[in-house]
C-alpha cells in the first residue's frame, strides 16, 4: 500500500495497522511539511516518527519539498523539488530512496528525465490501475482508495482487481476526486 503527503495520521492512525497486519507499505513524504519535532505545529509527521517508522520496515519514497504541480515550474525549480526532497530522505534516514511520487499525479516526459537523472528507480502516477511488468518504471501506476469506498462494493473489488473491468466511467463516477494527491 502507498500514502501520499506524510501527514500525522500516517503514524497516529496507519502505522499500528500496518503493523497489527503486516502490510508492506511505502509513504510519500513532502519533506517540507514534516515537523522537525515532535511538539512542533503542522500537519506532517515529525522527521523522529519518520525514523521510527522506518527502522521497522516501512519504506519512504519522495515527494517534493513544497508539493507543487511540477510541470508548472521551470525545469531547475523542478529539478531542485525532486533532488532535495531525496537528499532530505537520504540524509534522515541513511538509506538510498529509490521512489517517487508525481504531486497530483502530474508529471510529462522531461519530469520523468528529471527523476531517473536524480537516481529514482521507481515514480508513481495517479493513473488507476494495477502495474504490469511492462510497465514504464516511472510511470507505475495505482488503485485510488478513498474514504468514500464502501467496504465490499469498492474496497474488496479493489483488492481482488475487479474493479479494472468496471471501466473508466465507472471508476469516474466513484472518485470525483483530485484534490489530494
Ligand atoms: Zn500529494
Amino acid at each position: 500500500m502507498t500514502f501520499d503527503d506524510g501527514y500525522r495520521d500516517n503514524y497516529d492512525r496507519v502505522f499500528p495497522l500496518l503493523r497489527r497486519y503486516g502490510v508492506p507499505a511505502t509513504i510519500f513524504v513532502t519533506t517540507g511539511w514534516l515537523r522537525p519535532h515532535d511538539d512542533g505545529p503542522g500537519l506532517g509527521m515529525s522527521w523522529r516518527e519518520v525514523r521510527e517508522m522506518a527502522a521497522v520496515g516501512i519504506r519512504f519514497g519522495a515527494h517534493t519539498v513544497t508539493h507543487p504541480s511540477l510541470p508548472a515550474l521551470s525545469l531547475r525549480e523542478a529539478e531542485w523539488e525532486i533532488r532535495e526532497s531525496k537528499r532530505l530522505l537520504e540524509e534522515e534516514l541513511g538509506t538510498e530512496c529509490t521512489v517517487f511520487a508525481y504531486p497530483f499525479g502530474h508529471e510529462d516526459c522531461q519530469l520523468r528525465q528529471l527523476v531517473e537523472a536524480a537516481g529514482f528507480r521507481w515514480a508513481v502516477t495517479t493513473r488507476e490501475g494495477a502495474p504490469r511488468p511492462s510497465d514504464n518504471p516511472l510511470l507505475l501506476r495505482r488503485t485510488y482508495v478513498c474514504a468514500a469506498d464502501l467496504l465490499y462494493a469498492d474496497f474488496a473489488v479493489k483488492l481482488a482487481g475487479w474493479h479494472e473491468w468496471r471501466g473508466p466511467l465507472w471508476r469516474l463516477s466513484r472518485h470525483p476526486r483530485a484534490v489530494y494527491w
